[in-house]
């Protein structure tokens, strides 16, 4: 049976990587991985996963399929030089990008210690990374996820980043329209709305201001489902 691990955040995109990624396997091993580096939504996030992993069960292949509970690694003090407002020790200014530089760079190589250390005690290679990445910033472009796979192919035993929300001619892009109609097809817009997706939370609610707020609400009026008044579900 494959092995499969998944950069999971609770939020949309990696929700959906995971969903489409069992729904295209026969069997498999999935163990989830989710990172507090230091983001403001850190808790929210977490409730999150803990919502989502018992769904996402219901969505498993067969029953010989595994999700395994989600493997959680506090790595904040590694992001402790950014400015980025979305980290804890930066103030909130939604005029600011939210980006924080290379993050996902450092989130694949704590990925690929855990995967190698589980390879030490015995299991089974090759294994393959799911990122949600979805082209749209430097590092969740197929070309980022093609340099990080020549990087691993340099390992004995070989670790694959995949990002199934890409679509391979790479024109599709992934428009909210392509996933909205992926998730439906999927059965998962119920499960996708226990997920998190704000940068900026206000007392366990979204801010509904921010760009990770705009593309949860894009997304979810293109499958037609109107985000709640208050707060996401
Ligand atoms: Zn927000």
């Amino acid at each position: 049976m494959k092995h499969y691990y998944a950069l999971f955040s609770g939020g949309l995109d990696s929700t959906l990587a995971t969903l489409l990624t069992m729904s295209q396997q026969q069997a498999i091993r999935l163990t989830p991985l989710f990172f507090r580096y230091g983001q403001k939504s850190e808790a929210e996030e977490a409730k999150a996963v803990f919502r989502l992993i018992p769904l996402l069960r219901g969505h498993l292949p067969n029953s010989s399929s595994i999700l395994d509970d989600c493997r959680q690694f506090d790595i904040g003090g590694l992001f402790a030089w950014s400015d980025s407002p979305i980290l804890k020790h930066n103030p909130t200014d939604t005029g600011r990008s939210p980006d924080v530089e290379n993050r996902n760079m450092i989130l694949i190589g704590c990925a690929a210690s855990v995967i190698m250390a589980d390879w030490k005690r015995g299991d089974e290679a090759p294994t393959r990374l799911i990122g949600g990445f979805k082209n749209e910033h430097y590092d969740t472009t197929k070309r980022f996820a093609d340099a990080i796979n020549r990087v691993f192919t340099a390992f004995e035993r070989r670790i694959c980043l995949d990002t199934p929300l890409i679509a391979p001619s790479q024109r599709g892009g992934s428009s909210p329209k392509r996933l909205a109609k992926l998730a439906r097809d999927l059965g998962g817009l119920k499960l996708l709305k226990d997920s998190w997706s704000c940068y900026y939370p206000q007392s366990g609610e979204p801010c509904k201001c921010c760009r990770a707020c705009q593309g949860r609400q894009r997304f979810f009026s293109e499958v037609g489902v109107r985000t709640a008044k208050k707060g996401h579900r």
